[in-house]
């Protein structure tokens, strides 16, 4: 099938997760494109091809003859979409020989505009693909997941010898349970990418560490009148805790890059009872440390202040930096920067102020760097991609599968 087509038929498809629904996958209609991805690699001629009941898709291409020998290695795409914006009734906008310049979204009459996206002009030329503004247009992923098909649709049609291949598809990564229920039974991979970036020339194998933490603050509520020396308001306490933090730097508002922050992400409270809760990042485990100690501090002398048992914290771990276990397999990075420099451009390896999927499935057990896709503006109206972006793709993973790594 023409990459387009395929492109256009993935997002055609609503599976738009939910984050409140509580079930795996979070939403039904998710198996709607994980069923035409399962009948897809069965027709490629894939092995194992299995659908799980928590809508994951995985399928096996054993090696060319010559090949069997080399490391295992899986592509990984996300079939769902942001629940951030629309998902439904997604109408792109196809624009060839784009000018570079300003596109009029002509569903809800917004303008994708060069002074948002920079990058726009370096587009020119190409086949922009936008939505009309009434949706996103899903290109994360299934930009990830056109291209992943693609290149498993050349090396098989175009006879390009390639080593032992799983391919899987996964639900729910934008509600950050993507590796949930990734089964490491089935997908007996040495290392992983995931198809999940941006510009074609990213290869990130660097995250956030991230921590969440939760003060509570426990009060004692008196008539106003007669409060001196008695009352302790929560609140107030609340208001002094955020104050004890930076204002103007370790901010998301105010760092970038390897930057790390602390961020205010909820307070509520009355004279009795507060509740401050913040998300902790650092691509640097120290640093990060570093900021649970401040905490404690804090903990320590409101207590002093206040009596003790008033200010509570709970540091709870949310994910890690896959750098700790990358850096054992730093071949698969070269491999994917080798791909990239194939086509003529330079990789860039940013690391991520955020966390992946495969930063989660590193840390299962199978190494995992996140390639490009091509696509850009994710998670809402602004989202575009373009055609010859994804053909790149479609090189780098062919590439890759055509030089597997020896044992
Ligand atoms: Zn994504």
């Amino acid at each position: 099938m023409e990459l387009k087509d395929r492109f256009l038929k993935y997002v055609g498809v609503y599976t738009t997760s939910d984050e409140e629904s509580g079930m795996h996958p979070s939403a039904e209609r998710e198996f709607d494109l994980a069923r035409i991805l399962e009948s897809e690699l069965k027709d490629l001629g894939l092995e194992q091809v299995c659908l799980s009941d928590t809508c994951y898709v995985y399928g096996f291409l054993p090696a060319t003859e010559g090949m069997e020998d080399k490391q295992t290695m899986a592509f990984v795409a996300h079939m769902d979409t942001a629940p951030d914006f629309n998902g439904n009734n997604v109408h792109p906008q196809i624009i060839e020989n784009y000018d570079g310049g300003d596109v009029l979204l002509k569903g809800s009459g917004a303008v994708l505009s060069v002074k948002d996206f920079p990058h726009l002009p370096s587009l020119k030329g190409r086949t922009l693909i936008t939505t009309d503004g009434t949706s996103l247009l899903g290109s994360d992923d299934k930009a990830g997941v056109t291209e992943i098909m693609t290149a498993v649709e050349t090396v098989i049609k175009e006879n390009i010898p390639h080593g032992p291949l799983w391919i899987c598809f996964t639900p729910d990564e934008e509600i950050g349970e993507g590796s949930l229920n990734f089964d490491m039974d089935i997908c007996k991979a040495d290392f992983a990418y995931t198809v999940d970036g941006a510009s074609e020339t990213e290869i990130a194998y660097e995250n956030f560490n991230a921590a969440s933490a939760r003060f509570e603050i426990h009060g004692k509520n008196v008539h106003p009148g007669e409060a001196k020396d008695i009352m302790i308001n929560a609140s107030r306490i609340g208001c002094e805790i955020a104050m004890r933090l930076p204002l103007l730097s370790e901010t998301p508002a105010t760092t970038e890059g390897r930057e790390g922050f602390y961020h205010l992400t909820d307070m509520e409270g009355n004279v009795e009872k507060a509740t401050l809760s913040y998300i902790l990042r650092d691509h640097d485990k120290d640093i990060l440390e570093g900021r649970f100690n401040n905490l404690r501090e804090i903990e320590k002398e409101f207590n002093k202040i206040y009596g003790e048992g008033t200010v509570s914290l709970t540091i709870s771990h949310t994910y890690d930096n896959m750098i700790s276990v990358i850096k054992d397999h730093m071949e698969i990075v070269d491999l994917a920067k080798e791909a990239i420099k194939a086509q003529g451009i330079t990789p860039e390896s940013e690391a991520i102020r955020g966390g992946t999927d495969g930063a989660n499935l590193s840390f299962k057990g199978l190494p995992c760097p996140n390639l490009g896709t091509g696509g850009y503006g994710f998670h809402g109206p602004f989202e575009h991609c373009t055609l010859e972006g994804m053909e790149t793709m479609v090189k780098i993973i062919t590439y890759i599968m055509s030089h597997p790594i020896a044992k």
